[in-house]
């Protein structure tokens, strides 16, 4: 599941559509990449119909309306081919791009959609929350359903995904090597379509892959008690215990699991300490190649 988006989020990052694959199919690509040969692939195998799916913010910013569309004011010719959709796509993803660089009427339409799965991927490609979305076809010129458009990406070699395959599933982002007064760790951050920016943790001691049993501890984060020593509950000294413990252990994986952000705002008062997600926790073990034998909390 797992391999699927790393192989979907990295075609995104190269600059190649993705087909999501549903009732309605579409190809989906990262608008700040979009290329003249790609965005031509895509208008030749769909309705037709480019949009311009970003995050509210972006869109709010260059005073986009859903549904009326634009050109970029210094698109070569009229706007509606390959090479000038392509150059407004890229207009409409540039962090510097102001209101007043794109021109209405036009060819890309936008549309609002913080939460679709396409912006989702191209934030967790570490790319601009925006993404070119247009409507897969089959022979007839109906919407493509799920099996049609697999077999599209077959054929012309892209990625292929649904809504089931990026349930549950995790993307490893970035490692780093952590030395900490409990001992020695890597750490390991991972992220999930669902929560593109919320970025987990795996503290990593010795080679847990390769251990007959390694000490598998999963920790809840709570800002108020961690990140300031709060007196309202104990989490840092189990944070501290666990790492300590699987430090002294012969190989060991602490998954350090976060909540939203806006916790840290709102409720220094309290312990922020939640059950932890028992799911998300075994995703990232299994990312991590270690067995299921997961212990919560000390
Ligand atoms: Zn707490």
């Amino acid at each position: 599941m797992s391999e699927r988006l790393l192989r979907a989020v990295d075609a995104l990052s190269s600059g190649r559509p993705i087909v999501l694959g549903g009732q309605e199919s579409i190809l989906v690509a990262a608008a700040q990449l979009a290329s003249p040969a790609w965005i031509a692939h895509v208008v030749r195998h769909t309705s037709g119909i480019l949009r311009f799916a970003a995050d509210a913010a972006l869109l709010d910013r260059l005073e986009l309306a859903d549904g009326l569309g634009v050109d970029a004011a210094t698109r070569a010719g009229s706007g509606v081919s390959a090479t000038d959709r392509a150059w407004t796509l890229r207009v409409l993803a540039d962090r510097a791009s102001r209101p007043s660089d794109l021109v209405r009427p036009g060819h890309v339409f936008p549309v609002r959609a913080t939460a679709a799965t396409g912006v989702r991927l191209t934030r967790l490609a570490g790319l601009r929350p925006a993404a070119a979305v247009a409507e897969l076809l089959d022979d007839d010129g109906a919407p493509a359903g799920t099996v049609e458009a697999c077999r599209f990406a077959d054929r012309h070699d892209l990625e292929f995904l649904t809504a089931d395959d990026l349930r549950g599933a995790v993307l490893r982002l970035a490692d780093a090597r952590l030395p900490t007064r409990h001992g020695d760790f890597r750490a390991a951050a991972f992220a999930t379509p669902e929560h593109p920016d919320r970025h987990q943790l795996a503290l990593v001691h010795g080679d847990p892959a390769a251990a007959v049993e390694p000490l598998v501890r999963v920790h809840a984060a709570c800002p108020a008690g961690e990140r300031f020593g709060s007196l309202v509950c104990d989490c840092a000294v189990r944070l501290g215990e666990a790492m300590r413990e699987i430090a002294a252990a012969r190989a060991g994986v602490l998954v350090y699991l976060r909540g939203a952000e806006d916790e840290l705002v709102t409720g220094l008062d309290r312990c922020a300490r939640r059950e932890p997600d028992e799911s998300l926790a075994a995703a990232i073990l299994d990312a991590l190649g270690v067995g299921r034998t997961v212990r919560s909390g000390p």
